[in-house]
């Protein structure tokens, strides 16, 4: 009913393209999230969906009908923003009851009142309803500015990084009462950040953007298993992931093998750091590439001196997290990360091995940064 589709927008403002070519839907009661970095045209994508820019290309639907010529007010689109633009001098129910209050609108009081008591409670503001904005903390400013956009019961809500500035525990707060909100209302979502937890705790699908074109699109699970390219990749982790340029060999000893470009001749003896891929890569020839290796989904172990294995190096730092320790491995001259359940004996020197297991390998083109296809 409140589905929304956006089909092929493109806008620029004088030479510059924030969006182009953008293709997407969001479905009825879904809950969409489009992740970039700072300037990828994420603000833009909203603002072309509310109707507070126009679109240069393309066409924007919502619940069937066709919104690309309609101005905001009759999109029944509501737009929350960062910065809660709630009016000083109104209270919390007055700058609840003022959307509600548009001419055009002729909503009764007594259904205003419902409103904004169901509002209250769901957001769990009623007991802030005659202080005015300055009385208020920055979440329940939020609060109030989430409340603004509920009121108003439109077809589809826009949210533009509402938590993003809040400090790390009031987000971490504010994340869980979105998803709470999310499983009560279903209502059709379009969310915008630049954080990676909150796309993935939030999402039903995730759109990634970057210098406003779409990367990749799909739920956070399949995004993280299969980026499309470099730059997914790096987005999708806790601990960013970590990219080495080296070229493959397809059959060495049977088994592909990628060497590591920087390490050649490196100060650890001129070791040739090598690791041994796995074997549904000897398909590929032999070229260049580029391997992407996370943190998490890497192991290592505590080996003696004298073994002889190609990812063996010495613990370099350790950064104890409590519930897990980031060890950096220094294999000669080229540093891995590793992530371990913090009761891991671990110090710094140590002579250590580590082991990536075949399905934890990401391959790139060094030239387009794409996630190199096997049937290549
Ligand atoms: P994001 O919200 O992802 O940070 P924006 O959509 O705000 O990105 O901006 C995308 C690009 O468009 C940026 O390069 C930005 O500078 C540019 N841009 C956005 N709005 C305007 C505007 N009104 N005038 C000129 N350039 C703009
Ligand atoms: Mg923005």
């Amino acid at each position: 009913m409140s589905r929304v589709e956006v089909r092929g927008v493109s806008k620029w403002f004088g030479r510059i393209c924030a969006v182009y070519e953008l293709d997407f839907y969001c479905e009825d009661g879904e809950f969409l999230v489009i992740l970039g970095p700072s300037g990828a045209g994420k603000s833009t994508t909203l603002k072309l969906i509310a109707g507070i820019e126009g679109c240069d290309t393309g066409s924007i639907r919502i619940g069937g009908i066709d919104v690309t010529k309609l101005p905001p007010h009759k999109r029944d689109v509501a737009m929350v923003f960062e910065d809660y633009s709630l009016y000083p001098h109104f209270t919390v129910r007055e700058n609840l009851a003022f959307p509600l209050r548009a001419p055009g609108r002729h909503i009764p009081v007594s259904e205003i009142d419902d409103r904004i008591r169901c509002v209250g409670e769901l957001l769990r503001i009623g007991h802030l309803m005659n202080r005015y904005p300055r009385e208020l903390s920055q979440g329940q400013r939020q609060r109030v500015s989430l409340g603004r956009a509920l009121v108003r019961q439109p077809q589809v809500f826009l949210f533009d990084e509402p938590i993003s500035h809040l400090d790390a525990k009031l987000r971490h707060s504010m994340r869980r009462e979105l998803k709470r909100l999310k499983a009560e209302l279903r209502q059709t979502v379009i969310y915008v950040t630049h954080d990676y937890l909150e796309a993935v705790s939030l999402a039903d699908r995730v759109i990634v953007l970057k210098e406003g074109e779409i990367q990749q699109v799909g739920r956070p699970d399949e995004i993280y298993r299969a980026p499309k390219n470099a730059f997914v990749a790096s987005l999708f982790g806790t601990v960013p992931m970590m990219f080495f340029e080296g070229r493959i060999i397809p059959n060495y000893g049977g088994r592909p093998r990628f060497i590591i470009q920087g390490a050649v001749g490196g100060s650890s003896a001129n070791r040739v750091l090598q690791c041994t891929l796995p074997p549904k890569y000897s398909s590929l020839g032999e070229r260049r590439l580029i391997l992407g290796l996370r943190p998490s989904e890497i192991s290592l172990e505590v080996v003696g001196e004298g073994c002889d294995d190609n990812l063996e190096g010495h613990v370099y730092a350790i950064q104890d997290l409590f519930t897990t320790k980031l060890v950096t491995v220094d294999l000669g001259n080229v540093m891995v990360e590793v992530m371990v359940p913090s009761p891991t004996e671990i110090a710094r020197g140590q002579r250590v091995a580590i082991t990536i297991p075949d399905e934890h390998f990401y391959l790139f083109d060094p030239d387009t940064r794409n996630t190199i296809p096997l049937s290549a």
